[in-house]
């Protein structure tokens, strides 16, 4: 395994030995797995894991043992950090006292424990152009689905009249943080304010944004944040539901078994209350220690990286203005903030074979299809005028250098102008 360092653009490189085109005031070393020629431009999908997430992680493993259940030193090293692992998620979030960490394997796992625990008669609103792991979860018939807005403005204004016709009884409104289709971001605090004031509950898939951008439970007041480690370059496998413990607390545990009971007897079982209730079965501590140490790292180095891939953003968009053909997708109708995420289309290409021949050809990883989002990404490629039924995806982040960049350009435009 190597390790290579990812300097974030800045002021004064030289004297660091790195290229002068990148700098040193943000290091965040990466795990390359040795693929060092290779260019990963599929973040969106998994980031990369940091060098400090490695360390994290290698630290622990000599560690290893069950949390909660063991008397040893190890069982107590590992509750230990298991349960720091907590305080780190709410402090990355800015939650508020009394929100609570439930660890799960992702957030399409958090968002289906959430759906399982709304209270009976829940009324949910969510927008039809949401990633499917948000779409899909919550069932019956007090759900609305709301066609995907052409621009912030109105996304808050048909939040605000699907909300003002639910029916009486407690309502939940699902936002996302920033698509994963176009990397656009969505007014959050403004949905939120309109779902509070007319009474409803409100969670944020922020699976795309946390990687990218401080996600504040607290400044946003949404009620509930869902996240996952791999996309926070951390490893697959943990992830968490973050936010207000009253409904969590109600519920049935999210999984029956060992360490969500209190007591139990031959006819009866008594569940826990915390986070435990819904954490049933060995929890995946190395996971969640990796995850924790991937929040604070970005937690320490923010303007860098948010700078870093607006740079990157920046180049990337402006080349792609002049490869001839390219339709880029865009879920509002002006141009709006958006972390390093672009799908887009080429007139008269094939995106499965540019997407092969980028990799096969190029080492350039991309991605293809329609994202875990089909009905956003239909509409937005009819939207479009696109001649495809599907797009390509770039995605950059922390493990993207400007070079990665220039070369995907450099083979797009190869390929258009001479086919895959
Ligand atoms: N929400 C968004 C916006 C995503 O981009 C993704 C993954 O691509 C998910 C949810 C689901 O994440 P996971 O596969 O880690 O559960």
């Amino acid at each position: 395994m190597t390790s290579a360092v990812i300097d974030i653009p800045s002021q004064s490189a030289a004297d660091r030995g790195v290229p002068a085109v990148v700098g040193a005031a943000l290091r965040v070393p990466l795990v390359t797995g040795g693929h060092i020629g290779y260019a990963n431009l599929d973040h969106a999908a998994s980031a990369p894991c940091l060098a400090a997430v490695q360390a994290a992680v290698d630290e622990l493993l000599p560690w290893y043992a069950s949390v909660h259940r063991g008397a040893g030193f190890a069982s107590q090293v590992c509750t230990r950090v298991y349960e720091g692992a907590r305080e780190t998620l709410l402090d990355f979030v800015g939650a508020r006292r009394g929100d609570e960490v439930v660890f799960t394997r992702n957030t399409t796992d958090a968002l289906n424990l959430l759906a399982r625990a709304v209270p009976r008669g829940t009324s949910v609103v969510v927008f039809d152009s949401e990633h499917h792991a948000a779409l899909l979860p919550w069932a019956g018939p007090r759900v609305r689905r709301l066609s995907a807005p052409e621009s912030p403005a109105a996304a808050v204004a048909a939040l605000d009249e699907a909300l003002a016709d639910c029916p009486e009884g407690p309502r939940l409104a699902v936002l996302t943080g920033a698509s994963n289709v176009t990397g656009e971001l969505w007014p959050v605090a403004e949905l939120a304010r309109v779902a509070r004031r007319r009474g409803a509950r409100t969670v944020l898939d922020a699976a795309q944004l946390a990687p990218h951008r401080p996600v504040r439970i607290g400044e946003l007041d949404v009620d509930y944040v869902a996240l996952s480690g791999h996309k926070l370059y951390a490893p697959f496998g943990a992830g968490a539901l973050i936010g207000r413990a009253d409904w969590l607390n109600a519920a049935d545990p999210y999984l029956a078994g060992g360490g969500a009971t209190r007591v139990v007897r031959e006819q009866s079982v008594s569940w826990t209350t915390g986070p435990e209730r819904h954490e049933a079965g060995s929890p995946n501590t190395v996971g969640v220690h990796a995850l924790a140490r991937a929040c604070q790292t970005l937690a320490a180095n923010w303007d860098g990286v948010i700078a870093h891939e607006e740079a990157l953003l920046r180049r990337l968009r402006a080349g792609l203005r002049h490869v001839p053909g390219v339709r880029e997708l865009r879920l509002f109708d002006a141009d709006h903030d958006r972390v390093g995420v672009v799908s887009f289309t080429v007139d008269g290409q094939d995106p499965g074979l540019l997407a092969a021949a980028l990799s096969a050809e190029h080492g350039i990883g991309v991605r293809d299809g329609l994202f875990c989002a089909h009905l956003a990404t239909r509409r937005l490629l009819a939207r479009a005028g696109a001649d495809a039924e599907r797009a390509v995806r770039v995605s950059v982040g922390l493990g993207t250098t400007p070079e990665h960049v220039d070369r995907f350009l450099t083979a797009l435009r190869t390929l258009v102008t001479d086919g895959p």
